[in-house]
């Protein structure tokens, strides 16, 4: 990976450039900051432009051997280590087990953190940690002689996830190190890292992406709305896999909305035939189990919104205009009388869902209990 490719932290990519430069490399760093700010894909720039072999000013030159490998994550001499799960079916798993996943990740997408990974190895609901074993198989590797560059670089991601006993067996190594050889760790809370380990790495603090960086590039390579883009920049506080989160989030919530308004109009008017189309729609593959969930939750948070509406209009959050016209009407219907029983009828759906409930007669009977509670009071609901 080229220091161009990492987005903005250009004060920090001279700073490691002069380092380089000016041959002051120490023997471990930390790289500190959150994944979104570009902790990964800045030590992977950092270590390709230390073995680059004909280094530019700014950047590794592109063209050198090195340079081919580094790009295609397969440079002997760039080893990594980052988290897995080993239980017990498993135990001899090292990370090594992994490098083909997590090649395939970096090329793919650089930015990603500890939830990316563990679901691209399949293991969302576990946790996945550094263990001794795995310490076990750094230090080999850095006992080894170098390949075929003049330095052996470790990364070592997610280094947190380091248990006491993987930390103690590499402090051994980071106390005294083998020559010719760079340890990167990678994390993003120190709280959870030893002191003595904190005490002997060199500490590169990666900030927030500048405001500006991350608004062009989310314009560029998003194809996001200047103003739009502008936006997600600032809420996303320099961290682009929030952005990206948040953009997500936008995207769906405006076909969640969709759903809504066609549900509550069916429902309001009692129309059966209407009513069973959109169980269709929402029990069709295209609305997995986990977007379900979302939807629900979104619902909920319309039907708070409208009720903090009928009580209290000040208050209101941010919604996009076709929403807040949509409320208006929308929360005469919502009120003391019915509002906690919608909220335990959506409550009760999400629980039902999550237990893999068949959705058809969940969507189905909460269409029908819907039509009551909105119908409770006489009031004309036009949109
Ligand atoms: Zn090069």
């Amino acid at each position: 990976m080229y220091f161009s490719e990492v987005i903005g932290q250009e004060e920090l990519k001279e700073k490691l450039v002069r380092m380089v430069k000016e041959r002051r490399v120490g023997h471990a760093f930390l790289f500190l900051g959150k994944a979104g700010y570009g902790t990964l894909p800045l030590s992977l720039a950092f270590s390709q432009y230390l073995l680059c072999t004909d280094k530019g000013e700014n950047d590794s030159c592109g063209k050198c051997s090195a340079c081919i490998k580094s790009e295609k994550i397969i440079h002997p001499d760039i080893n990594f280590s980052m988290p897995f799960n080993s239980n017990e079916s498993n135990s001899n798993n090292k990370s090594d087990n992994f490098l083909s996943f997590w090649r395939e990740q970096i090329l793919e997408q650089p930015y990603f953190d500890l939830g990316d990974w563990n679901k691209k190895i399949g293991i969302e609901r576990k946790q996945s940690i550094i263990n001794v074993k795995e310490s076990n198989n750094i230090i080999h590797k850095m006992s080894l002689k170098p390949y075929e560059s003049h330095l052996k670089v470790m990364l070592i991601w997610s280094a947190e996830k380091m248990n006491r006993d993987a930390s103690n067996k590499l402090l051994k190594l980071i106390e005294e190190p083998t020559k010719n050889t760079v340890i990167i760790l990678i994390a993003e809370d120190k709280d959870q890292l030893l002191d003595t380990i904190l005490s002997r790495t060199l500490l590169v603090s990666v900030p927030p992406i500048d405001e500006l960086n991350l608004q062009n590039y989310i314009q560029k390579n998003l194809s996001i709305e200047e103003l739009s883009a502008k936006k997600f920049s600032k809420l996303s506080e320099g961290d682009i896999l929030q952005a990206n989160h948040l953009i997500n989030k936008e995207e769906e919530e405006s076909i969640f909305f969709e759903l809504m308004v066609k549900w509550m109009r069916a429902c309001y008017e009692a129309n059966v035939p209407k009513i069973y189309d959109w169980v269709e729609e929402i029990s069709s593959s295209s609305n997995h189990r986990e977007r379900q969930k979302r939807f629900l939750e979104y619902l909920l948070e319309i039907m708070r919104e409208a009720i903090i509406r009928s009580y209290n209009p000040e208050k209101l959050k941010r919604f996009f205009n076709e929403e807040d016209a949509f409320l208006k009407k929308f929360s005469p219907f919502i009120f003391g009388d019915n509002i906690a029983e919608i909220n335990e009828l959506i409550n009760q759906a999400h629980y039902h869902i999550n237990r893999n409930a068949y959705a058809k007669i969940v969507f189905m009977d909460m269409s029908m209990q819907f039509a009551n509670l909105l119908r409770a009071k006489n009031r004309t609901f036009v949109s």
